[in-house]
């Protein structure tokens, strides 16, 4: 590839590639159809996931030579709500996960990314569509395999990170309300029964506030969003261009944790584009942990509310970041239920993915 590189798409991956590229000689230039940063979302929480490697996220971006310079709340406290009524604090002694704002100028991760991207020389083409054929596709996702609903607001609500696994409301989903500094996020995803989202709000909504007890909601904004869920088979497409972060499938098929996924895809594209790609690198770091999460939704789908109140029990005795860590390492019996499952659940009418797409879940129809 020539030392000029267009990346169409300005969030986390897009950036996190561009910055890469930019500190090896590449002249870049990201094209988001979003001007300021972050466009796809309103500066709500995010969790930047720190439980399925023993390494510390913040440590892996500092690997990657990205500073972390944006506002993070650790999260080592919670309260998990179960399908039976039950509530069970769940606690760790370092982060499970830090909280992160998505979306909006000040501190999040868009805004950082996006500094760090100026400060490299970067060229950012904001409020204008990508063209067809950048090198580097960062778009985000291109259709609905999983669905979410969002709240973002203010509020006098106390710290609190709630989050509820109940099957009979969010039937192969969850629900989860985060407030920290008076900033709230409420939101509903699932990857099944996509219809059923409005309810499974209203009845999510419902479930917070009983047990929460009433608190300001001030300058709401709510948003929809497509999530994107495949297993890339490389990150490189036949046709030569490469795809990261969501473009390229890459989130946890459990719950669409894929910030931290994004970027380190960005790494490995960045290195691929240099001329250093690294295959084991892919296949430990991207291709294996997903194939596990592939093994546990099948299992989230299949357990009944009295199997989620027993985890949600077991996991308040734990340490829940060295739960996490176990129930995420790759394992011989955990490949052979994935191996299985992908059989049984693989998309056999073609799919619609990007050109990486190795594996895909039948689209429900
Ligand atoms: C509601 C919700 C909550 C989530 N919560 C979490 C969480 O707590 N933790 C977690 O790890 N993950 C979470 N995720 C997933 C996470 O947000 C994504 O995996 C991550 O943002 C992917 O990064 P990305 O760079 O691939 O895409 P994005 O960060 O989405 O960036 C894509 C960019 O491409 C731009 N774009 C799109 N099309 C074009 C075009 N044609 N031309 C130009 N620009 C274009 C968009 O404006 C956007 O800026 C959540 C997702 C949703 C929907």
């Amino acid at each position: 590839m020539s030392g000029k590189i267009r990346i169409a798409g300005g969030g986390l991956s897009g950036l996190a590639t561009a910055v890469q590229l930019a500190r090896r000689g590449f002249a870049v230039e990201v094209f988001d159809r979003h001007r300021g940063g972050g466009g796809r979302f309103a500066g709500g929480w995010q969790v930047l996931e720190n439980g399925s490697r023993d390494l510390d996220a913040l440590d892996e971006l500092r690997g990657m030579g990205l500073e972390p310079d944006f506002a993070t709340v650790p999260a080592t406290r919670a309260l998990f709500l179960d399908g039976l009524g039950g509530e069970h604090q769940v606690a760790s002694a370092a982060p499970y996960a830090y909280f992160v704002r998505r979306g909006g100028p000040d501190g999040s991760m868009d805004a950082w990314l996006r500094s760090l991207a100026l400060a490299s020389g970067v060229t950012l083409r904001e409020g204008v569509p990508a063209p067809a054929d950048a090198e580097v596709v960062a778009t985000g996702p291109r259709q609905a395999d999983g669905v979410a609903r969002e709240l973002v607001f203010a509020s006098d609500l106390s710290d609190t990170v709630a989050v509820l696994f109940d099957p009979t409301i969010t039937p192969t989903g969850y629900a989860y309300l985060f407030c920290l500094g008076g900033h709230g996020t409420f939101g509903v995803a699932q990857v099944r029964r996509l219809a059923g989202l409005p309810r499974a709000r209203e009845l999510a909504w419902r479930r917070f506030r009983d047990v929460l007890g009433e608190f300001a909601v001030r300058d709401g904004r709510e948003h929809g969003q497509f999530m994107n869920f495949s297993l890339p088979n490389h990150l490189r497409a036949p046709d030569g261009r490469w795809y990261v972060g969501e473009a390229a499938g890459v989130q946890d098929f459990l719950f669409g944790l894929g910030n931290r996924l994004a970027l380190r895809t960005a790494g490995l594209a960045a290195a691929g584009i240099a001329g250093r790609w690294g295959a084991r690198a892919f296949a430990a770091s991207v291709q294996r942990p997903m194939r596990t999460t592939v093994a546990a939704r099948f299992l989230y789908e299949r357990l009944g509310r009295r199997a989620f109140a027993a985890f949600c029990r077991r996991a308040s005795r734990a340490d829940f970041r060295t739960l996490l860590l176990r129930l995420q390492r790759p394992g011989l019996a955990k490949a052979a239920v994935a191996r299985v499952v992908m059989a049984a659940w693989r998309e056999r009418r073609g799919c619609r993915h990007a050109g990486v797409c190795g594996w895909c879940r039948e689209r429900e129809r």
